[in-house]
């Protein structure tokens, strides 16, 4: 009768772990990984289409750089939706062993290294609570104008919890570069993807694993660069949300532009 009885209960407990994993699209397959029984869902599940954010500047001048309050607005709007903001580290740590989110969530990520990131966006992620990455590229810290960066802002700002990670050391177009071929531009290459990550290593004492592509501009040769260089993640800007089921090496970031209303906005993250 026992026996009969843990039997009973053992066939119940499968049967539903089958079932939630059915409701859920997806299965277990050997390795502990996932196989989504519907791939066509994954892109239209908001649960496995992560966005990723990309903003410049903070002083409200030029198509890519918005103001303070309008930065305000967008993290308020985030809150108020339920979304969380997870680290970049957290991301891609999911890509690399898929598993279902069980709510929102969201990356935010900033390019370049203006001082309006200590001055407004370090407190400001502080206030909320959000978990930033920011990509700076080497001259724009070395080159002492006021309007920049210093080496021990940056490393205040990574001791604060903004993620420092890498974006070249002069900002070139590195496609251009790499279609000469001529060995001295390859060597240029390896400077501005592999130096630009030991120079913000030694500087800011940390390691260094991701890379944004100066104006997002990429092609297969710099993303083997990339991963020759000891990145494990490369980011562009080309539009869309990045769907943690596909172990994409080189990931979307979407390009928040300062003509977009709080409207669209919403349309970005929901
Ligand atoms: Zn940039």
């Amino acid at each position: 009768m026992k026996n009969i009885v843990i039997l009973l209960l053992s066939l119940a407990l499968s049967l539903a772990i089958a079932l939630s994993l059915y409701l859920d699209d997806y299965r277990l397959i050997p390795g502990g990984k996932i196989s989504w029984l519907h791939k066509e869902r994954e892109t239209r599940s908001r649960l496995l289409a992560i966005p990723i954010l990309l903003y410049h500047n903070i002083d409200g001048k030029g198509p890519f750089s918005i103001d303070s309050e309008t930065l305000r607005q967008h993290f308020q709007l985030i809150k108020d939706r339920g979304i969380r903001v997870i680290p970049l580290k957290e991301l891609i740590q999911r890509l690399e062993h898929p598993a279902p989110y069980r709510e929102k969530v969201m990356v935010i990520t900033f390019d370049d290294g203006y001082r309006s990131m200590h001055d407004i966006l370090l407190p400001l992620a502080r206030e909320f609570g959000y978990p930033v990455t920011l990509f700076v590229y080497t001259d724009c810290i070395y080159n002492r104008s006021t309007r920049n960066l210093t080496w021990d802002l940056v490393r205040k700002m990574d001791r604060m919890g903004i993620d420092i990670q890498a974006h070249s050391i002069s900002h070139p177009d590195l496609t251009q570069i790499s279609k000469s071929g001529d060995p001295q531009e390859r060597k240029r290459l390896f400077e501005e993807i592999y130096l630009a990550r030991r120079i913000i290593e030694l500087r800011v004492e940390k390691r260094v694993e991701y890379y944004a592509f100066p104006y997002g501009r990429y092609n297969l040769q710099l993303i083997e660069m990339a991963q020759s260089s000891g990145y494990r993640r490369a980011f562009s800007t080309d539009y869309g949300s990045n769907i943690i089921t596909r172990d994409n090496f080189c990931l979307k970031r979407q390009h928040v532009k300062s003509s977009y209303s709080l409207s669209y906005m919403d349309m970005l993250i929901r």
